[in-house]
């Protein structure tokens, strides 16, 4: 899954135009916003590029400042709409994001990109993406040929801004009820987990989050296995698609569900993506039937004559 932040390509020169000198990748989208927070605190053009000009030593033309302020503001002048309050749908953004691991900026229109293998999945993202940006339709899921993947495509900086800060600080989001926590636990799942047989596994490279994961699960009645080192940096890994092999670049980790608690997650969580739900609802349907004939086999103690 790869989950990036695209933007168009803006020039941007500093002092003399005439010498036009591109500024590092980097340096333009702390400038973008640094004209954010400005147009937002009403200043002229005018006084944003003196300001700009103090705090970074850069110089913006008029031009691609308002050309920045219309790309922040929708034609009505208000800044672009984003629901921040708590719901499932911001909660399942999260986790999709946070799954992930990674946000990735390559432009100025904080473009939130999701490419994933499972139709189901981009379409889920896509409804949630709508509504917690208030858009009247879903994003549109396309196939992307090169990528071999679903895509879909939103944009918003101030969802980007938003979903930038550590993880710890979106947990009042996540936590915000039980429909939430369930939302993210689904989109966490959907992005990381898998199924095979009754394993029901979740990887990730942060730790402190897989913790936290697992304190969530809890809070559902769902319990789990301790976390283990699930595969080790500067290891080999073959990717079956291109044939190229990658190696490794941080830790693993690892846990699975206990086989007990599957048909309580997939009654409370689940999978958005069908192909992952129905091998989950074999295995609970299995851990069930188990479940009902060991205890039939338990006599009664009064059976048992004592
Ligand atoms: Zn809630």
């Amino acid at each position: 899954m790869f989950i990036g932040i695209q933007t168009d390509s803006l020039s941007l020169y500093a002092r003399q135009p005439k010498k036009r000198s591109y500024l590092a990748l980097g340096n333009r989208i702390e400038l973008y916003y640094l004209v954010s927070q400005l147009i937002q605190l009403r200043l002229s053009y005018r006084q944003i590029q003196q300001a700009v000009l103090q705090r970074k030593h850069a110089w913006l033309s008029k031009s691609t400042i308002s050309y920045w302020a219309r790309r922040i503001h929708n034609p009505l002048g208000k800044v672009s709409q984003f629901q921040s309050g708590p719901s499932p749908e911001l909660a399942y953004v999260i986790g999709v994001v946070l799954g992930d691991g990674n946000l990735n900026i390559h432009g100025y229109n904080a473009e939130l990109i999701l490419a994933v293998t499972d139709y189901d999945f981009a379409k889920e993202f896509s409804a949630s993406l709508a509504t917690i940006l208030v858009q009247p339709k879903p994003y549109k899921v396309r196939w992307h040929p090169r990528k071999n993947r679903w895509v879909v495509q939103g944009s918003s900086i101030l969802l980007y801004n938003f979903l930038s800060r550590d993880w710890r600080n979106l947990k009042k989001w996540i936590e915000h009820c039980s429909r939430c926590r369930a939302a993210f636990l689904r989109a966490f799942y959907d992005a990381e987990g898998s199924i095979s047989g009754r394993k029901l596994s979740l990887h990730n490279t942060k730790k402190a989050l897989l913790l936290y994961i697992q304190d969530l699960l809890n809070q559902h009645r769902v319990e789990t296995s301790r976390l283990y080192l699930h595969r080790s940096k500067g290891t080999a890994l073959l990717d079956p698609k291109s044939g190229k092999v990658y190696f490794r670049r941080k830790d693993g980790f690892s846990f699975i569900v206990r086989t007990k608690s599957l048909p309580q997650f997939a009654k409370e969580i689940g999978f958005s993506i069908e192909r992952k739900q129905k091998r989950l609802a074999e295995a609970a349907r299995g851990v069930m039937e188990r479940t009902l004939i060991s205890n039939e086999a338990i006599p009664h103690s009064d059976s048992r004559g004592l």
